[in-house]
This record gives C-alpha cells, structure tokens and sequence, in this order.
C-alpha cells in the first residue's frame, strides 16, 4: 500500500480554505481526509462537537499539550488551535492522504516535524474580495473582521515555507488546482524504491 502524504493548506481568514477543503472532499472522497482539531474558541453557530473542531476550555488544552497529544499547536486571535498527532496518524495508517486546513505558524512547523508535508497557500484574488467573503460569512464581529484584517499582510509573510500557491477566485478552479497538486505529489517516486519494486531486490 502506498503510503499517504500530509498537505497543509493555508491562507488568510476568509479566503475559502473550508469552502475548497469541503468540496474537494466531496468531489474526490478517495483522495484524502481532513482530520479534526482542539480549539479554545466557542462553537459559531451550526457548529459541532467533533465536525469543525473539538471544543476545548484553556485548562483541558494544556493537559493535552503537556500530554504530548499535538503535533503542532498555536496561539491565534485570542485562541488556541492544536492538530492532534492521533488524528493525522489515523488517516496515515489507512494509506490515505492527510489534509490539515491550519494556519501558517503551524504549517511551517508541521515542515519542521515531517520535511516531507508539502504546504499549499490559498490566495484570495484581492483585498476587497477577502474582506468581501468575511463580512459575507456572518459569523465574525466588526471588531474581529478588523483584526483579521489587519492580520492579511503578516500572514502572506508567513507564507515564505510554502510551495505552491492557488488563487481562489473561480471555486472549480481552486479546487481543481489543489487535487491536480495531490495527485501530483502522490506520484512523485525515488529511483531506489523504484529499481527494488521492478527487480524485487536494492
Ligand atoms: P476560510 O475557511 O478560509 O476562513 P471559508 O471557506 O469559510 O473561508 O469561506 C469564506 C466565505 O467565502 C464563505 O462565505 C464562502 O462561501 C465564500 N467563498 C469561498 N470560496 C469562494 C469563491 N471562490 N468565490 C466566492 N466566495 C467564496
Ligand atoms: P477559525 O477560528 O476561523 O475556525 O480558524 C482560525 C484559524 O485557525 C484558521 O486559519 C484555521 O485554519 C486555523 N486552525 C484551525 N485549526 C488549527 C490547528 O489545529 N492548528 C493551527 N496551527 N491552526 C489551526
């Protein structure tokens, strides 16, 4: 069985990283499978337990940091994020490909743990759409669409360990790029593994 990869996909708040991941899951259920993180933030409306996020208090995050239960974690907008290490292992272990849809402090730090993740940034085709999309959503204050943007700018810096790079402007596009990135990652081989496949021996 071939093992599977991790892919993380990044970008700024807003820019359709949900909206892609989930249509790509729905298009491509085969391909990969995202995995389910521990937050300290509140569940927005219509969210779940255990579907957008594991909802944790500050107290109960700590034990599970402390733990070593998390493969990464972050501090962000007042919050606390974490992907947990069973969770990826899971899909791992199932030869499937791993997606996380975190942000860019833990992508470049699940690099630094597995070299071999690739990281995907999702832009957005400007400003004024990104800000667009956010107010369009509903489900952030004034006060916290002014934080996150004001964030846009810090978080293209952060971008530098990325590899490849999808505008979401048309969603089909966008999700199109993101599988054809996947599927071309999955492909890649190395002439050693290779030559003992095709003669049974190093
Ligand atoms: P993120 O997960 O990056 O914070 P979401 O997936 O929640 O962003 O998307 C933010 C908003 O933008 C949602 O209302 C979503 O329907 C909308 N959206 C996502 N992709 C597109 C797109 N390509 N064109 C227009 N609107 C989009
Ligand atoms: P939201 O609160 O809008 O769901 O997420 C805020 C940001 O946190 C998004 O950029 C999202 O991708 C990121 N995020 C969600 N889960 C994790 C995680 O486990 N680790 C990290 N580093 N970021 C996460």
């Amino acid at each position: 069985m071939k093992k599977g990869k991790v892919f993380v996909i990044s970008g700024p708040s807003g820019v359709g990283k949900g909206t892609i991941c989930a249509e790509l899951m729905k298009k491509y259920p085969d391909l990969a499978a995202t995995t389910v993180s521990v937050t300290t933030r509140a569940p927005r409306p219509g969210e779940q337990e255990g579907v957008q996020y594991y909802y944790r208090s500050d107290e109960q995050f700590d034990k599970m940091l402390s733990d070593g239960l998390f493969l990464e974690t972050v501090d962000k907008f007042t919050h606390r994020y974490g992907t947990l290490q069973s969770e990826v292992e899971k899909v791992l272990s199932e030869g499937k490909n791993v997606i996380l849809e975190i942000e860019m402090i833990g992508g470049a730090n699940v690099k630094k743990r597995i070299p071999e993740a690739v990281l995907i940034f999702i832009l957005p085709p400007s400003l004024e759409a990104l800000t667009g999309r956010i107010k369009g959503r509903g489900s952030e204050t004034e006060e916290e669409i002014r934080i996150r943007q004001a964030q846009v700018e810090t978080e293209f810096d952060q971008a530098e360990p990325y590899q490849y790079f999808v505008v979401n402007d048309d969603l089909f596009e966008a999700v199109e790029r993101v599988k054809d990135i996947i599927v071309a990652e999955g492909l890649k081989d190395d002439y050693r593994s290779v030559k003992k496949n095709f003669f049974g021996r190093e």
